[in-house]
């Protein structure tokens, strides 16, 4: 099994001329970590994984490898393994040789390499294809071959940017089930940049949120995702209702009524913060929660969930996912409904 690098960035920052690409990034990769940057486009993700295979060179901070200073190390010398969006295979090699070529440049005995490139055909699903050329391929399997090309040398690292880009939503989904399969079985540490809040939710060990250069927040999917520390990251990650509150103790007193904040705050005003999927809607308030009442103004049904939007009298717009079958029988266009939450589900920003 490959042995896992641990990564360390100390206050990175990257200029092109005046414009600061990143500023004051700190973060660790720990050993067998799966990373993914995530943010909007111009963020500095491509940036920063650039940063760390070595091909661009910091501004200002430190890199750390395994506690070793590695920001003047050659990409060559640092060795990660690298799978970028347009993959470049080598079109004149077939699926094999492709995969036996960084062994053989690192001039591996050739039974070594026969049979890491059986076992690397086998872990990324490509059985039957060893013989053919990249493009007899798909773009799913084309995917398979920079993967397994980039694995077959037992990297420390593997660094992966929008591998998946260029691949339509079923296949992209297998390939992140198959990505997550081929990270538990190498143990490896993975570095991967998405723009795609769905695809980082469902791969990553922890998620490192960019915005204009600068990290937002990390933590694991469901710590960002349920208690994003900022607006931004509360709606990067998906749809969010925000309340402007003003609160007193654990009261929270926001469109005309006092709400229930699970715990008290010192802040006198600010905004409360509930995510679609907690909020339940009924013809009524339910009692054992905090609600709020509201006309619908949309209604989209979308199969399993129908979402709703709500205006309160103080004309916010909340949005709820609700599952069909839980739906009113008299929700509908026009119609007054009640949307409760329970205090633990919301939080403050
Ligand atoms: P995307 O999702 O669109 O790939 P990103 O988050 O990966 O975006 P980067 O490619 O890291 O963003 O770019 C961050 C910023 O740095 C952008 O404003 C980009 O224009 C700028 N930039 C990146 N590379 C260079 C370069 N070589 N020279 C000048 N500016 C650059």
């Amino acid at each position: 099994m490959t042995q896992a690098a641990e990564i360390e960035a100390q206050k990175i920052g990257k200029k092109f001329g005046g414009f600061a690409a990143l500023e004051d990034v700190s973060l660790t990769v720990g050993r067998g970590d799966f990373l993914t940057l995530l943010g909007p486009s111009g963020s500095g993700k491509t940036t920063f994984l650039m940063l760390l295979s070595g091909f661009e060179h910091v501004t200002s901070g430190r890199l750390l490898l395994d506690g070793a200073d590695m920001t003047a190390t050659p990409a060559e010398k640092r060795g990660f393994g690298m799978v970028f969006q347009g993959y470049a295979l080598f079109p004149h090699m077939t699926v094999e040789e492709n995969i036996a070529f960084p062994l053989k440049v690192q001039k591996r005995d050739p039974q070594t390499i026969k049979r890491r490139v059986a076992q690397m055909i086998e872990m990324t699903g490509l059985g039957g294809h060893g013989h053919k050329k990249p493009s007899a391929l798909s773009g799913g399997q084309q995917q398979r071959v920079a993967l397994a090309r980039a694995l077959a040398y037992e990297p420390s690292v593997l660094l992966l940017d929008e591998p998946f880009s260029a691949l339509d939503k079923n296949l992209r989904e297998q390939m992140q089930d198959e990505m997550r399969r081929i990270h538990r079985e190498t143990g490896t540490t993975f570095v991967f940049v998405t723009h795609d809040q769905s695809e980082a939710l469902a791969l990553s060990s922890r998620i490192a949120i960019f915005e204009r250069g600068r990290l937002q927040q990390l933590g694991p999917p469901r710590e960002v995702y349920e208690r994003p520390e900022n607006r931004f990251v509360a709606e990067f990650l998906g749809d969010i209702n925000i309340l402007d509150a003003e609160f007193d103790g654990a009261d929270a007193r926001t469109e005309g009524r006092t709400l229930k904040l699970a715990e008290p705050t010192d802040r006198k005003s600010g905004h409360i913060a509930i995510r679609p999927e907690y909020m339940t809607v009924a013809t009524a308030p339910l009692d054992d929660r905090n609600s709020i009442c509201g006309r619908v103004t949309d209604m989209t049904y979308l199969g399993a969930e129908t979402r709703l939007t709500l205006e309160t009298p103080g004309g916010t717009p909340l949005i709820l996912h609700v599952p069909t079958a839980a739906l009113p029988p008299d929700a509908a266009t026009g119609a007054e409904l009640w949307a409760s939450w329970k205090a633990e589900n919301s939080f403050l920003l």
